[in-house]
């Protein structure tokens, strides 16, 4: 099988060009394009990040970039990744490795000149294809180019010993099915579940991020599902008690014009208990952004109600914002997918804020002295406002 991807938009890019011909200026054939970008061009889909790997070692590509005034950042160099910066475009470029040392976490890498011991230590067969100045693809595990034609995730070796490893390939295997693949494969799977204790190891950070990404895939319904099956969600989301939630979402989510977000999926394998998702946010060391979504959604209970007018429903959109206003419609449609919850729905995808008009400094004018008193008129001003349909007239 051969392939080729030239023609693509990222490749052709003046940026991408300065900087290979940068790197291949220092060793002629020294760097290809590796991993995401070029699986995705392959498989069609959209690329965000180009990685690299080279020949050269850390310093080397240090000395090439800067001799071609190409900025460069040593973001991760003692496991060999420097970032080149061109036109403010970010290149992640790795020299070519071997593990020596792994525990499950980290491993301790050798550099190497050999692209064969390189493709060895990444997870998937179609993770290791390379593609060179030309445009052409190189598969150096013989299996990358024909798992991308099968839409298959399947582990470079033995999928038991690589999850020995690096326990995170347990997680980046659903992540890749749910992105890439039409069906689980069966091997991993049962690696996976067999390991699924060893995520255990796994730093949070690490976990949430992988599980992120897992949860924005285009429909992670399947996966979902499997990962339950095998135990491995309950090892990194125990609190999970039901998936029904989860699966009366994918039926929703096909009415819907656009997809769910990953937040959205979530909430769905979640009570709705403030304790418990501070404790989760916390276990996952999730950014305050996120965190503050979860607590939100878990402290905003039954605001919502099928029956409700339309009046009622901006009143609690206003006070909760229309974030979480849609997680919870979201959380409670999901647990009763066929009532019609897509009037609420909309009215809070399509409702604008309105702002509230009168302010503290105007109430000063009016004779009122700053102070506590005052923060509680205005209170007390803003909720007769609500009632009154956002508007003051006769107030
Ligand atoms: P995307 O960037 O779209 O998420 P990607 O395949 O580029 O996909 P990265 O996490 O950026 O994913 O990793 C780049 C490459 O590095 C992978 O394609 C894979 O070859 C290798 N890789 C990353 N993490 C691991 C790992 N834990 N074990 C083995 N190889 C890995
Ligand atoms: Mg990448």
């Amino acid at each position: 099988m051969t392939a080729d991807i030239s023609a693509a938009d990222w490749f052709r890019k003046r940026t991408t060009q300065t900087v290979l011909a940068a790197l291949n200026a220092a060793l002629p054939d020294g760097a290809r394009f590796v991993g995401g970008c070029v699986r995705n061009t392959l498989l069609g889909e959209p690329v965000s990040d180009i990685d690299i790997a080279t020949q050269l070692e850390p310093d080397e590509t240090i000395e090439a970039l800067t001799k071609a005034s190409i900025r460069a950042i040593p973001t991760g160099i003692e496991h060999g990744t420097i970032t080149g910066v061109c036109e403010h475009e970010p290149f992640e470029i790795t020299s070519l490795r071997r593990d020596v040392e792994t525990d499950g976490r980290r491993a301790v890498v050798a550099f190497t000149r050999d692209w064969e011991e390189d493709a060895q230590r990444r997870d998937f067969r179609m993770n290791a294809l390379y593609a060179d100045a030309n445009g052409k693809v190189h598969d150096p595990t013989g299996g990358g180019l024909s798992d991308i034609a099968d839409k298959k995730i399947v582990f470079i070796g033995e999928a038991e010993q690589r999850l020995r490893e690096d326990h995170l390939r347990n997680l980046r295997f659903f992540r890749f099915t749910a992105w890439y693949a039409d069906k689980l494969n069966a091997e991993g799977l049962a690696a996976c579940a067999a390991l699924k204790d060893g995520l255990d190891q796994i730093a949070a950070e690490r976990i949430w991020k992988e599980w992120h990404r897992l949860l924005e895939a285009p429909s992670p319904y399947k996966v979902i599902a499997a990962m339950q099956e095998t135990g491995v969600l309950n090892v990194i989301l125990p609190e999970t008690e039901t998936l029904d939630r989860l699966n009366g979402l994918a039926g929703i989510e096909a009415k819907l014009e656009g997809p769910l977000s990953g937040m959205q999926r979530l909430l769905t394998l979640l009570p709705q208990d403030e304790d418990l998702m501070a404790g989760l946010a916390g276990r996952l060391r999730m950014s305050g952004v996120e965190r503050d979504r979860l607590v939100d959604f878990a402290r905003a209970r039954e605001q919502f109600s099928l029956d409700m007018k339309d009046k009622d429903a901006k009143a609690t959109l206003y006070r909760l914002g229309d974030i979480t206003s849609r997680d919870v419609i979201v959380w409670l449609w999901a647990g009763d997918p066929d009532a019609d919850w897509m009037r609420l729905f909309n009215l809070a995808s399509d409702w604008e804020r309105p702002e509230f008009p009168v302010r503290g400094a105007d109430l000063i004018r009016q004779g009122y002295t700053p102070g506590p008193q005052l923060g509680e008129k205005l209170r007390e001003i803003e909720n007769a406002w609500i009632e009154n349909g956002f508007s003051m007239d006769g107030l």
